[in-house]
């Protein structure tokens, strides 16, 4: 077990305040104390490679390995947010690259489902999140565009990399009534963060939250 120091814990402390500070400045989405309360107790600093230790609390994306991020703190506190999973609920992640959003997830919901299409960061996310003690995430590595249909339907899926569309097997996967928190790209440099929730007769409504910049959602065919 690695202790961690008094400066991680209030950096992660400071954290939680840059946080706060960033979702007043955008306005429309307040960031429940559910959530901050569950980001000021994961050690993000565990999910960073050792060369950004020292920035692992910053409010920005980090690089991990194989050129992809582990995202900024103020937009997976945002994308919890809307997903809003609770303790009955059985959520999908595609894309779990460090693994610290299926940590956050998994404090809030029953299980987690979190699919990796790089074999290397899927391996060394299960190791961690094992070490961790996290128990109810669940790990494969593979395309992500599929979901994970063994498992489905889900109450809530997130994708953490940028779709060119909706993968209409993920919207299959989708309770009805649930969720699905989505950066959606429309042009080469813009992309937006959508809500999409699906409807009783199969139909689903989407609302565009903020523009984003994340890496892109590969696999799919292509
Ligand atoms: N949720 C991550 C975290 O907390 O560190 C951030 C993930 S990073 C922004 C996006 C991840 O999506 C990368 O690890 C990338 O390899 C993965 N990815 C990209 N396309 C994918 C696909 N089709 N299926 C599964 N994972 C994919």
């Amino acid at each position: 077990m690695i202790r961690e120091t008094d400066e991680q814990y209030f950096a992660r402390l400071l954290m939680i305040k840059k946080i706060h500070a960033m979702a007043d400045e955008v306005g429309s989405y307040p960031i429940s104390k559910v959530v901050l309360d569950v980001m000021a107790r994961v050690p993000r600093h565990r999910f960073v490679p050792a060369e950004q230790m020292y920035s692992a609390y910053e409010n920005y994306p980090l690089p991990i390995e194989h050129g992809q991020t582990i995202s900024q703190p103020y937009i997976v506190a945002l994308m919890t947010q809307l997903l809003a999973p609770d303790k009955q609920h059985k959520i999908l992640e595609v894309g779990t690259g460090s693994g610290y959003q299926s940590a956050i997830l998994a404090e809030m919901a029953a299980s987690v489902y979190s699919v990796e299409i790089i074999a290397s960061l899927a391996d060394r996310a299960a190791k961690l999140l094992t070490e961790l003690g996290y128990r109810n995430i669940y790990q494969k590595q593979g395309d992500g565009n599929e979901g994970w249909r063994e498992h489905a339907p889900f109450d809530g899926i997130i994708v953490t990399a940028a779709a060119e569309h909706v993968p209409h097997m993920l919207l299959d996967q989708l309770k009805a009534g649930a969720r699905m928190v989505i950066p959606v790209a429309r042009t080469s440099h813009l992309q937006e963060l959508r809500l999409i929730t699906k409807n009783s007769d199969g139909t689903s409504r989407s609302a565009v939250i903020l523009p984003v910049s994340f890496v892109p959602l590969t696999g799919g065919g292509k």
